[in-house]
């Protein structure tokens, strides 16, 4: 444990290779933003292109845009701008949808691969979406289809004979706990199942290797780490080997081998390509794409290392300097099983998250008692650590926190 004031924490500002990576992103003055795991920050550039998107490419070239300005191909470059950062090919990743919808894609495309096999094995504790929409497969499905809830830290314990896929956040969402990919996907494999490996809060957060894992399918958010803007389209990836074996049920034309041909029947697309159901939302996938940019010539063992650094700087501060308020920690101390979040729990999370979040320290609350703080080194500096904890002491010391107002539950958490 180090002991950490504002000098060592400058000091340590100066230090860092990446503290030039801040000027990439346009953060508000003052704001200490420990929330990019939920929602990303605007990059420099975005604003440029979609004013360019809108004024020129669709005010003026209109349709003719599809061509001239390769909005076609908006789905696979950014595919394979995302497929370096998690350890894919090029022709292994699109970017299609949303989350939910491409996980619903996979696990389709997992179950026919495993016909004699008739569960979805997915963590109890996983983001509801990936639960329900497991459930919303099976139950379509009909027949003996099933979801089983198994252990986010020990998975390998709920697979059997029966399961054909299991379905991984690799990092939870509320305790931050990340997954051994290569020696879960092995052991997954060792059961004769599949797995889909829900990215959300490990694509941009830390160097991911699906292929070196030989994951069979993976889908993760544009939002998140990726900064690609609100609501911004997801990424789906499926391992080469499976890509032409079998078909997902979003049979849409974009995913046609001849959308152009109109045909009466589908035939599915050779490839990644077959993911696609329908047309692409060009401003999103726009943002997202000058928005990946941000990523352009970073070492993402480096941003893992700084990540580790912030992390560990913020637990040692919570725990030393709050400790008597009843923070208690929700996130392994062990920096290697940890994603790039720190969560506390305590009793008065929602409150507590609200006064922070009043004094321009945002991160977030997750039911039932827990604080998310996400670290995101391309534009957090050891100071702004620093200066959240000192926050977080005042609004605790003083007692600020319990305000009516801050005890009043808005629709986002
Ligand atoms: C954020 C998140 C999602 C979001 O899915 P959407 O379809 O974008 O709403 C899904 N899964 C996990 C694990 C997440 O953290």
């Amino acid at each position: 444990m180090k002991n950490w004031d504002l000098t060592a924490a400058r000091a340590a500002d100066r230090k860092d290779d990446l503290a030039r990576f801040r000027s990439r992103f346009e953060l508000p003055d003052g704001v200490i933003y420990l929330d990019g795991n939920s929602l990303g920050p605007l990059p420099v550039g975005v604003r440029e292109r979609i004013s360019e998107l809108i004024d020129n490419e669709w005010r003026n070239s209109l349709i003719r845009s599809w061509n001239a300005h390769d909005w076609s191909d908006l789905p696979f470059e950014i595919g394979r701008k995302i497929a370096k950062m998690i350890g894919a090919e090029a022709d292994e990743v699109v970017c299609v949808d949303s989350t939910s919808i491409n996980i619903f894609k996979n696990l389709s495309t997992a179950l026919q691969l495993r016909p004699d096999r008739q569960v979805i094995a997915t963590p109890k504790g996983n983001f509801p979406t990936d639960i329900y929409i497991a459930e919303g497969l099976s139950k379509q499905l009909g027949g003996n289809y099933s979801v089983r809830l198994i252990d986010h830290e020990d998975p390998i314990a709920g697979i059997d004979d029966d399961v054909a896929v299991v379905l991984l956040t690799q990092t939870d969402y509320r305790t931050g706990y990340k997954l051994d990919m290569t020696a879960i996907t092995q052991a997954i494999h060792d059961k004769g199942a599949l797995v889909v490996w829900d990215l959300a809060h490990s694509a941009g957060a830390f160097p991911v290797d699906l292929n070196g894992a030989k994951a069979d399918f993976a889908v993760g958010c544009g939002y998140k780490y990726l900064n690609g803007g609100p609501g911004a389209p997801a990424f789906l990836y499926v391992a080469k080997r499976h890509q032409n074996l079998v078909e997902q049920p979003l049979a849409g034309w974009h995913g046609h081998a001849e959308p152009f041909a109109f045909e009466s029947h589908y035939r599915p697309a050779d490839g990644i390509l077959r993911n696609i159901c329908g047309t692409s939302p060009i401003l999103s996938m726009a943002s997202l794409n000058v928005a990946l940019d941000a990523f352009e010539g970073v070492d993402m063992q480096m941003v893992q290392n700084k990540s580790q650094a912030l992390c560990d700087m913020f637990i040692d501060l919570v725990e030393s300097r709050c400790g008597e308020f009843g923070f208690v920690l929700a996130t392994t101390r062990d920096a290697g099983r940890r994603g790039s979040q720190v969560s506390f729990h305590h009793e008065n999370g929602y409150p507590i998250m609200q006064a922070l979040i009043a004094r321009d320290v945002i991160g977030d609350f997750r039911a039932p008692d827990i604080l998310r703080f996400g670290f995101t080194p391309l534009y957090l500096s050891f100071e702004d650590v620093w200066n959240a904890v000192e926050i977080l002491h005042q609004i605790m010391e003083s007692g600020n926190w319990d305000q009516e107002r801050f005890h009043i539950r808005a629709a986002v958490t």
